[in-house]
């Protein structure tokens, strides 16, 4: 998609990679067979190459109208098109600065914008714990939700783990069972006291300052443990992982963050890459009990963001689970960050699809890697629904 750059743009360093980007594209279209909004929508303008079409547009000086912005905001981000695409468009990064033009030139109007930062402000803020936390005495916290007793023994092995911002207050079981499971295996885990929110909630709600100074502050936090020597830094949220394994884009123009940036990505793991090469050792421990029917639901960030596949299903496999398979496993439940609660009906409708496809093979529990996830397929359906981990963490109690 050959793009020539406005007047206005042409000295922007965002919106020159954007138009090199766009110059991967052919065209094809083989993306849209792989798009939620597409699917259920059939409009070309909300699948990825009608989006790039009019990102292009914008780049090139047309005026975007709320109907560009009606279809880029329906994007869930949820990065399918990338793992289709056969020419490799980095399509995420063309649609952070689309979004960002379109918001320097076309303001949100004025309630739209004010519900985008009381959201972020609010999410990642101190009293979202206490107000979930409230809302749960009052509903009663069912016992699985109890975080349960973690380990302070040291090893010799140690790596950070990111506790993550909303995870914590909407389940703490999974940090609980996370350090639980890594030291069985002879890992500490430590948690940096002053590190917080990757920075994935304001990013996705277009506040791209706001981000990147999350991301300072995390890097600051982790620094001495990383100088120190720590193996690793370790999520079980794979929407964090993806956001902070762009920190060393996202800070590769400042002078003082970029290196430390891109040392940070570099040491990023998820769980699912670390446990494979280890969890054998667990095995023998979990061979007597009877094996559970189970699905995994491999969220958009871990398998298009963080291009991790198939990883959790050998490993739950090796540890004794009957993994089941089922339909359309690459579409998106429908979560993607604040999109459930920014575009309701079409999260909603993706969601449906999602649990009636995992409730086909008729699995005991659902299990999935990510807290978004996890917390929108409970609000539909009976079936228990957990991360891996605390699946992994209960066989080994
Ligand atoms: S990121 Fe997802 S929703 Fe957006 S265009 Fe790509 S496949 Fe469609
Ligand atoms: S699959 Fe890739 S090259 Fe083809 S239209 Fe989609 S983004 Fe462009």
């Amino acid at each position: 998609m050959q793009t020539t750059l406005a007047p206005a743009f042409q000295n922007r360093p965002d919106a020159q990679e954007a138009a090199a980007l766009l110059r991967s594209c052919v065209h094809c279209g083989f993306c849209s067979a792989t798009c939620p909004t597409y699917q259920i929508l059939g409009d070309e303008l909300d699948g990825p190459r009608g989006r790039l079409y009019l990102m292009k547009q914008v780049l090139e000086g047309d005026r975007p109208t709320a109907k560009t912005r009606l279809h880029l905001d329906r994007c869930l981000t949820c990065r399918a098109c990338e793992t289709t695409c056969p020419s490799g468009v980095q399509y995420g990064r063309v649609l952070d600065t689309g979004r960002q033009l379109v918001n320097e030139q076309l303001p949100r109007p004025l309630l739209s914008g004010l519900v985008r930062r009381l959201l972020a402000v609010w999410l990642t803020g101190p009293l979202f714990a206490p107000a979930v936390a409230m809302g749960r005495l009052l509903r009663v916290l069912p016992a699985a939700q109890a975080a349960g007793v973690v380990p302070h023994r040291l090893h010799a092995r140690r790596m950070l783990l990111l506790a993550g911002c909303v995870q914590p207050a909407l389940s703490p079981n999974i940090n609980a069972a996370t350090l639980r499971v890594f030291d069985a295996l002879g890992i500490t885990l430590q948690v940096a006291p002053d590190a917080g929110c990757c920075g994935a909630i304001r990013h996705h709600l277009d506040d791209h300052d706001g981000a990147l100074s999350e991301a300072r502050r995390n890097i600051d936090a982790w620094w001495p443990a990383v100088e120190a020597g720590a193996e690793a830094i370790v999520l079980n949220a794979s929407g964090c992982g993806t956001m902070l394994h762009e920190y060393g884009h996202l800070l590769r123009h400042d002078a003082a963050y970029a290196a430390k940036a891109a040392r940070i990505s570099a040491l990023v793991r998820d769980v699912a890459e670390v446990l494979p090469a280890l969890v054998g050792q667990l095995a023998p421990r979990l061979r007597e009990r009877q094996p559970q029917r189970v699905v995994f639901h491999p969220p958009c960030s871990l398998q298009h963001g963080q291009k991790i596949r198939g990883a959790v299903e050998s490993m739950l496999t090796t540890l004794g689970a009957e993994v089941l398979p089922f339909a359309d496993a690459h579409l998106c439940c429908g979560s993607a960050g604040t999109y459930s609660l920014l575009q309701p009906q079409l999260s909603r409708e993706l969601r449906d699809r999602k649990l009636a496809a995992l409730g086909a093979p008729r699995p005991e529990v659902i299990l999935s890697a990510n807290i978004g996830c996890l917390t929108h397929l409970a609000g539909g359906t009976p079936l228990p629904v957990q991360h891996w981990i605390e699946w992994l963490d209960a066989q080994l109690a």
